[in-house]
């Protein structure tokens, strides 16, 4: 099996940094960065990885939009993504899910294991097929 490339973009650099330690732990990731979603859809389109974690609220271009122009295009489509939301922020969850995020974690992430779970699943099952 080849090594999985996993995208994280996150503009908060320590909230960045705790998720990429965790998932170092996890397995033998190649984990590549972007701050922004313009800098995620650079890095999709030079060399797509294999499940993006997308924080939502980010300068530049923001997790919603960054989500629904990879969705627009052909290898977009084809990557999971887990939306990183705010604990506080309502109604997050589902319009993630609406703009084709496949999963959520909320933020501040305390449960790794969490963490964990959910990025196996996508990463065997790929993009649940959704209605
Ligand atoms: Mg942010």
């Amino acid at each position: 099996m080849s090594r999985k490339r996993i995208l994280v973009v996150e503009d908060n650099v320590d909230n960045r940094r705790i998720l990429v330690y965790r998932l170092k732990r996890f397995g033998d990731f190649e984990i590549i960065e972007a701050g922004n979603g313009e800098e995620a859809l650079r890095l999709v389109a030079e060399n797509p990885p294999d499940l993006i974690f997308m924080d939502l609220k980010m300068p530049v271009l923001d997790g919603w939009e960054a989500t629904r122009r990879l969705r627009a295009t052909e290898v977009g489509q084809r990557i999971p993504i887990i939306a990183l939301t705010a604990q506080a922020m309502a109604g997050d969850e589902q319009r993630a899910l609406a703009v084709g995020c496949d999963d959520y974690i909320a933020k501040p992430i305390t449960d790794a294991e969490i963490v964990r779970q959910k990025l196996e699943r996508l990463l065997e099952h790929g993009r649940p097929q959704r209605t």
